[in-house]
C-alpha cells in the first residue's frame, strides 16, 4: 500500500491516547489557517477529530496542508496532545484532543462540491440526489443508513430465533396481483413474452408453505408502477412474512415480538403487549382514517342517534340515504374567525364534501347559522354526544358513509395540526386494525376489487354472505398502524380451491384467466396447501418513523424522485436500437410527437 494503514478511526481519540503515535484516513470536514497554525477538521463515517499543523513540527507538512480543500482525502501521521485550556470542544467525543501531524499524504484531491457536507443544509433536494455520494457523507443520512443496517439485523435475529427460514423468491416472475401496475422486463430469448417484477413475492411464499416451510421471512425488494405521489417509491423494501397452521392470534404474536425488539433496540422503550386494536369499522367512525394517528384524541363521534328524527333536510337525507352524520369537537376553538371558519370549510369542499357545518358552543347554547334548524332537544343531545363546553367549536359532516368519514377523518388530522397536538416528543401509538371488508366496490369500472387480494380469506361466519350480499363480507385481513402510517398488512389466505373459485368470480375473474394467471398457485394447492397466513411490512415507511423523518427517501440509500427518476445515474434512459431488436421491441412514437 503506498500509505500506512490508519491506527484509528476519526471517532475514536480520547485522553486516554494522550502521547501515542497514530494515522488517521479521513476527508477535509474543514479548514482553518489560523496564521503559522492550520486546523483540520478529518472526517470518516465515526466522527471528527481535529489534527494540526504546525511548522516547527514537520514544515514540509505544513507548507503541503495549506493546499488543501474541503472533501480532499488525506492520511495524517502524527502525535496525540491534550487540546489547550480553553480549546476543548465537549460537543464531540474526540474533542479534548488534537493529533499534531508529522507527516501527510494527499490520498485523492477533490473538486468543490456543489453543497456543504453539513445537517441542515438549505439545498434543493434534486441537487442532493444527482450528487447523493456527498449527500450520504452528511452526519444525518449516515446516521440514518446506520439505524437501517441495525434494522435488518434486529428483523434477521428475531425471526431466525423463532425458528423462520429466510429464502430468496425470483425477481423476474409472474404477476402478482396487488393492485399496482407491473414493471415488465421483456425476454430476449422467448420472443413477446415479458417476465414481471415483484409487486410483492406474496404468490411465491404461499407456494412455499405448500412446500412445507411453515414459517418464512424475507427481507425483499418489491415493485410497483404507480402514478405519481408523494413519499411512493417504484422499487421499495418489504420485511415479507408467512405462517402455517395459525390463525390471526399467531401472526399478531410473531408481529408484536418483532415490534418489541425494534422498541426497545432503537427506542429504548418498552412497548406494552398485546397491542390495542380497532376493527376497520371502529377505525372509521371514531378517526376517519383506517390509519388513524392515535397520538391525540379528538375523536369523530357518530351522530345518527341524535339526529334521528330530525327536521333538518340535510341530516334527514344522510339518514334515509344510509349514510353518517359525523361530529368533531375542536376544544377551546369557539372563537375562530369567519376566515378561519371559511379556510376549514374550503378543505373539506376540496375533499369533496359539499360544505362544512359548525356551531359555536356559548354559555347559553349553541350559536351557528343552521342552529335554527334544529329542536332544542336535538341541541342539547348533540352537546352531550360530543361533552363539548362553553368555548368549544362543533364540526359536522354528512353525507354517503365512507367518504364523509375519510372526509372527517382529514379534517380531524388538519385541526391536530393547527392545534399543534402532536409533539415532536409525543409517545409512539401502534395499533392493530381488524375485520377490513374483503371487498371494494369501483364506481367506475361498476366491479368488485379485492381490498387486500384476492387470496385473502372471508371471516368463515361471512362466507355465506359472499353470494348475497359481498359488500358486507369481512377479511381476515389486518394492518399494523404507527403513528398514523400503516406499516404492514396481511391476512389469512384461502387455502382452500372452491373457496378461491368464488372468490374469483365474485372479481369478475373468469376461469380462464384465473387459469393464466394463478393456475400455478391453484395446482400447488391441489397438493395439500396447509392453512396459512402471512403480513408484509413497509420497511422503508418504518425505518423513517424510527429515524424521526418524514421522508422515506431519507432513510434509502440512493432513493428515485416523486417522478420515479433517479438523477445521479438518471435512469430511466435511452437504450440502442441494437438492444431493442434483440428485445424484439420497437418505440413507437406517440400520436402528438
Ligand atoms: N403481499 C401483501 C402486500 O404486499 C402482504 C401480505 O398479504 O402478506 O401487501
Amino acid at each position: 500500500m503506498y500509505f500506512k494503514e490508519r491506527t484509528h478511526t476519526c471517532g475514536e481519540l480520547r485522553e486516554s491516547n494522550i502521547g501515542e503515535k497514530v494515522i488517521l484516513n479521513g476527508w477535509v470536514d474543514r479548514n482553518r489557517d489560523l496564521g503559522g497554525v492550520l486546523f483540520i477538521d478529518l472526517r470518516d463515517r465515526y466522527g471528527i477529530t481535529q489534527v494540526v499543523f504546525e511548522p516547527h513540527i514537520n514544515a514540509e507538512a505544513h507548507q503541503a496542508a495549506k493546499n488543501l480543500r474541503n472533501e480532499f482525502v488525506i492520511s495524517v501521521e502524527g502525535y496525540v496532545r491534550k487540546r489547550p485550556a480553553e480549546t476543548e470542544n465537549p460537543e464531540i467525543p474526540t474533542g479534548y484532543v488534537d493529533v499534531m501531524v508529522e507527516k501527510l499524504t494527499i490520498l485523492n484531491e477533490a473538486t468543490t462540491p456543489p453543497f456543504q457536507i453539513k445537517d441542515d443544509i438549505d439545498t434543493h433536494e434534486e441537487i442532493r440526489l444527482k450528487y447523493r455520494y456527498l449527500d450520504l457523507r452528511r452526519p444525518k443520512l449516515q446516521r440514518n443508513i446506520v439505524l437501517r443496517h441495525k434494522m435488518y439485523q434486529i428483523t434477521r435475529k428475531y425471526f431466525d430465533e423463532n425458528n423462520f427460514i429466510e429464502i430468496e423468491t425470483p425477481v423476474l416472475m409472474k404477476s402478482t396481483p396487488e393492485g399496482a401496475r407491473d414493471f415488465l422486463v421483456p425476454s430476449r430469448l422467448h420472443k413477446g413474452k415479458f417476465y414481471a417484477l415483484p409487486q410483492s413475492p406474496q404468490t411465491y411464499k404461499q407456494i412455499l408453505m405448500v412446500a412445507g416451510f411453515d414459517r418464512y421471512f424475507q427481507i425483499v425488494k418489491c415493485f410497483r408502477d404507480e402514478d405519481l405521489r408523494a413519499d411512493r417509491q417504484p422499487e421499495f423494501t418489504q420485511i415479507d412474512v408467512e405462517m402455517s397452521f395459525v390463525d390471526q392470534k399467531d401472526i399478531f404474536n410473531i408481529v408484536e415480538g418483532l415490534m418489541k425488539d425494534f422498541f426497545k433496540e432503537i427506542l429504548n422503550k418498552d412497548l406494552q403487549l398485546p397491542l390495542p386494536r380497532l376493527t376497520f369499522n371502529e377505525a372509521m367512525e371514531s378517526y376517519g382514517s383506517d390509519k388513524p394517528d392515535l397520538r391525540f384524541d379528538l375523536k369523530m363521534v357518530n351522530l345518527n342517534s341524535v339526529f334521528q328524527k330530525t327536521e333538518f333536510k340535510v341530516f334527514h337525507d344522510a339518514i334515509e340515504n344510509s349514510g353518517v352524520i359525523s361530529g368533531l369537537l375542536a376544544p377551546g376553538c369557539g372563537d375562530y374567525t369567519r376566515n378561519q371558519l371559511d379556510v376549514l370549510t374550503d378543505f373539506v369542499k376540496k375533499l369533496g364534501a359539499g360544505g362544512l357545518i359548525w356551531m359555536r358552543v356559548k354559555e347559553d347554547g349553541l350559536e351557528a347559522p343552521v342552529a335554527k334548524f334544529l329542536s332544542s332537544e336535538e341541541k342539547q343531545n348533540l352537546i352531550n354526544a360530543l361533552s363539548a363546553k362553553n368555548g368549544d367549536l362543533i364540526f359536522i359532516l354528512s353525507g354517503s358513509k365512507l367518504k364523509t368519514l375519510n372526509i372527517m377523518g382529514a379534517l380531524r388530522l388538519e385541526m391536530a395540526r393547527r392545534l399543534d397536538l402532536i409533539k415532536a416528543d409525543s409517545e409512539p401509538k401502534l395499533l392493530w386494525v381488524t375485520d377490513f371488508p374483503l371487498f371494494e366496490w369501483d364506481e367506475q369500472t361498476k366491479r368488485f376489487y379485492a381490498m387486500h387480494h384476492p387470496f385473502t380469506s372471508p371471516r368463515l361466519e361471512d362466507i355465506e354472505l359472499m353470494d348475497k350480499d359481498p359488500a358486507l363480507v369481512k377479511a381476515r385481513a389486518y394492518d399494523l398502524v404507527l403513528n398514523g402510517n400503516e406499516i404492514a398488512g396481511g391476512s389469512i389466505r384461502i387455502h382452500n380451491a372452491e373457496l378461491q373459485a368464488k372468490m374469483f368470480k365474485i372479481l369478475g375473474i373468469s376461469e380462464e384467466e384465473a387459469k393464466t394467471k394463478f393456475g400455478f398457485l391453484m395446482n400447488a394447492f391441489k397438493y395439500g396447501a396447509p392453512p396459512h397466513g402471512g403480513i408484509a411490512f413497509g420497511f422503508d415507511r418504518l425505518a423513517m418513523i424510527f429515524a424521526g423523518e418524514n421522508s422515506i427517501r431519507e432513510v434509502i440509500a440512493f432513493p428515485k424522485t416523486a417522478s420515479a427518476i433517479s438523477l445521479m445515474d438518471d435512469s430511466p434512459s435511452s437504450v440502442t436500437d441494437d438492444q431493442l431488436l434483440e428485445l424484439h421491441i420497437k418505440v413507437r412514437k406517440s400520436a402528438h410527437e
